[in-house]
């Protein structure tokens, strides 16, 4: 009987010092899971370093490497789509190129994966070793998510890493989406998971490419493919503020009535005034915030429609 392929889609962006030691890791693995055969496509995102080269010069030691180069830095999720879109395999596994989700679990992975399971994520067991604002706002991410997701249960704490079968694969790449957040698709997308957990260890080399800017971005990305909810909240700020403005006028009529019939002395109208003030700051804040949530819809909406590529794959460079 053929032996079953598996698919190692590995992103890369200025990994050179990771290059050398990925490769001898996956190799080791390779060697120890004799039961299939293997790819691993290793994307090079527009890297500014020697990534590509050293790539290419491995593929004669490594023949189950294949290479493919982005023609400019997209990301790491437009990477690894573009990885998943060329990946053969009958089970596919994405991971990052430092080691930080460790091969070893591969093996137990294929085992869950021969069980019949479609999906097995591999999920961080614990996050000791983020900064604590790492650690609360991942916290706060992943809860908001699954509260907003309705009936798809997005697991905490699971990144890219994970294995998928050909099944979940082909349907996680008829999604339409050109904004695309693979933790959210292959939940969303569904079949039978399991998992295992593992200990995320520190990047051996090299150093994070994820900034704040880049989590926000990511966020907000897997907040609007996952559900248009927060536009409810527009309507919420709306019935309350509606609420407080209908108090608060009642309130200065009244005031305005006890002044002008001399029931009560003036100075309270000076508080009315300043009262009106912040109400009225109130509002704008209020507005905006509501306009900038449309906003990003909007946005979502029109790059959506673009239909642009959400990736543009220059060359794949087969092994010989
Ligand atoms: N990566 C990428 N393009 C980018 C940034 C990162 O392909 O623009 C790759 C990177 O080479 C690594 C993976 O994505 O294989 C995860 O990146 P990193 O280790 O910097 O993220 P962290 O582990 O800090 O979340
Ligand atoms: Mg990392």
């Amino acid at each position: 009987m053929a032996k079953k392929l598996v698919t190692i889609v590995v992103p890369m962006y200025n990994e050179e010092p990771m290059v050398p030691h990925f490769l001898a890791k996956i190799a080791e693995i390779i060697k120890e899971n004799v039961d299939y055969d293997f790819e691993v496509v290793a994307v090079n995102d527009g890297s500014r370093d020697k990534t590509l080269e050293l790539l290419y010069g491995f593929q004669k030691k490594y023949p189950f490497l294949r290479v493919v180069n982005l023609s400019r830095n997209f990301g790491h999720e437009a990477a690894v789509a573009a990885g998943l879109s060329v990946a053969k395999g009958d089970a596919i596994i994405p991971i990052d190129a430092d080691l930080q989700d460790p091969p070893e679990l591969i093996k137990p992975m294929l085992a869950l994966f021969e069980e019949g399971f479609e999906v097995v994520n591999a999920r961080r067991a614990s996050r000791k070793e983020d900064a604590w604002i790492k650690r609360y706002t991942a916290l706060k991410f992943y809860k908001v998510i699954d509260k907003l997701s309705g009936k798809v249960r997005i697991p905490q704490n699971v990144g890219h890493y994970r294995l998928i079968s050909r099944r979940v694969l082909d349907e996680v790449l008829k999604l339409p989406e050109s904004n695309r957040v693979f933790r959210v698709e292959v939940p969303y997308v569904g079949f039978k998971t399991a998992e295992v957990a593992f200990v995320r260890p520190k990047r051996e080399h090299g150093k994070t490419h994820y900034n704040m800017k880049s989590m926000i971005d990511l966020a907000i990305n897997a907040i609007t493919i996952t559900s248009t909810k927060p536009l409810n909240i527009v309507f919420k700020f709306a019935m309350w503020i509606g609420i407080f403005l209908g108090l608060s006028s009642v309130t200065q009529l009244v005031l305005f009535i006890l002044d002008v019939t001399n029931v009560l002395p003036i100075p309270f109208l000076n508080h009315g005034i300043w009262l009106v003030i912040n109400i009225s700051l109130l509002l704008t804040t209020v507005l905006l915030l509501c306009l900038s949530l449309l906003a990003i819809y909007l946005g979502k909406t029109f790059s959506e429609t673009q239909k642009r590529p959400f990736y543009v794959i220059e060359s794949i460079k087969e092994p010989k």
